[in-house]
């Protein structure tokens, strides 16, 4: 067992500043990843800040129309809080398709974003891995990658980001607050705040090490049919080997609106303006649900064991927008 300092703050600059001033620190929330990593010798922080007991707790509307959800909100409050249920139906979904009832008491919003990949070759120091030890090299390329991505890889990394939480922030284009040891505060755009791995996979997120995610705010609700679909081995407790947050709005019988977001097969949560694009306006089509895999899957590469979620793709996209149109078209 590697010794660490364990410490706590009073307020979220302060909580900053002593992970600011040790290389290597790491704010704990509600430990469900960050423990089992530090179990298994992943993470070797030298000091814990613990911000389990920072006042950032609330969901409070914020005068525009928009929600703010404070960076501790458990996984499960934030599910069932009505104001989610009714006008961000797809994020309630994904959340209550994550982890078990337990873990999602304890999980947190900011720690549910920055958890870290699923990758088996990650969490075994035994083998090679470029997330973990830059330029160690990738067994999973090689390897038994049946979980990992075809979307976003590069040739030092093809780990999924494993969230289901953050493929429906993803669809909502959520946007995370943050403040740092000096009490400077920042809003990052969701699209901008995930990292594809590059030539430098153990950078996962655009946070600088002092910057504590304080919120994350949702801009005003999006009408239309909210899904979430996740396809994973077992039926509960288990990662996405494919997800998909949906939300359609109709009229006339045609797509008026439509986003996309996917997980469990890219390197970080997934969306294509392409994609969506493709599919507003038209009218609800077998040829152009078929048309819209292909486009997805145009700069997807497999490895091998994941081949298959190319055919995963093929057929669970469309089955999802014909649910999501379903009754307005063909
Ligand atoms: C058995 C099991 C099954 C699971 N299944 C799923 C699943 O199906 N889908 C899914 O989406 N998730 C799943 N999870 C993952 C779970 O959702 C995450 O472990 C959880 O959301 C992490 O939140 P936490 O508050 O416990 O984070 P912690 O473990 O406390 O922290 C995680 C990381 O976030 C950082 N952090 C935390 N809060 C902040 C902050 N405010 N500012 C800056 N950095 C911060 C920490 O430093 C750490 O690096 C599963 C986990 C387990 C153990």
């Amino acid at each position: 067992m590697k010794t660490f300092d364990y410490v706590r703050a009073d307020d979220a600059v302060a909580a900053a500043g002593k992970v600011g001033e040790v290389a290597g620190a790491r704010f704990i929330a509600g430990g469900t990843n960050l423990l089992d990593l530090m179990k298994l010798q992943v993470e070797t922080p030298e000091r814990l800040v613990d911000i389990s007991r920072l006042p950032l707790r609330d969901i409070a509307e914020t005068g525009d129309g928009a929600l703010r959800i404070g960076a501790l909100v458990p996984n499960s409050d934030l599910a069932a809080d009505p104001r989610i249920r009714r006008d961000y139906a797809v994020l309630s979904r994904a959340l209550l398709a994550g982890a078990s009832g337990q873990l999602r008491n304890k999980a947190t919003t900011a720690g549910n974003l920055l958890q870290r990949t699923r990758c088996g070759y990650f969490y075994e120091p035994a083998s090679a891995c470029n997330k973990r030890e830059p330029g160690a090299g990738c067994d999973g390329m090689k390897g038994f990658n049946r979980i990992l991505a075809i979307l976003g890889t590069s040739q030092h990394c093809i780990a999924t980001h494993p969230s289901d939480m953050a493929v429906a922030m993803r669809l909502l284009d959520a946007v995370i607050e943050t403040v740092d040891a000096k009490g400077q505060e920042r809003r990052i755009p969701i699209a901008e705040f995930h990292r594809q791995p590059g030539d430098t996979p153990h950078i996962e997120s655009s946070l600088r090490p002092d910057e504590l995610i304080t919120a994350v705010t949702l801009p005003k609700p999006l009408a239309g049919r909210h899904i979430y679909r996740k396809v994973r081995d077992r039926a509960s407790y288990a990662f996405a080997l494919l997800s998909i947050a949906a939300v359609v709005d109709m009229e006339d019988g045609r797509m008026a609106d439509v986003r996309l977001a996917f997980g469990g097969i890219g390197t970080v949560p997934w969306r294509s303006a392409e994609l969506e694009r493709h599919l507003k306006g038209q009218r609800p089509d077998a040829a152009l649900f078929s048309k819209a895999s292909d486009l997805l899957l145009a700069d997807a590469h497999g490895y091998g064991d994941n081949d298959f979620k190319f055919d995963l793709v093929r057929r669970t996209l469309p089955a999802v927008l014909q649910e999501a149109t379903r009754g307005d078209g063909a």
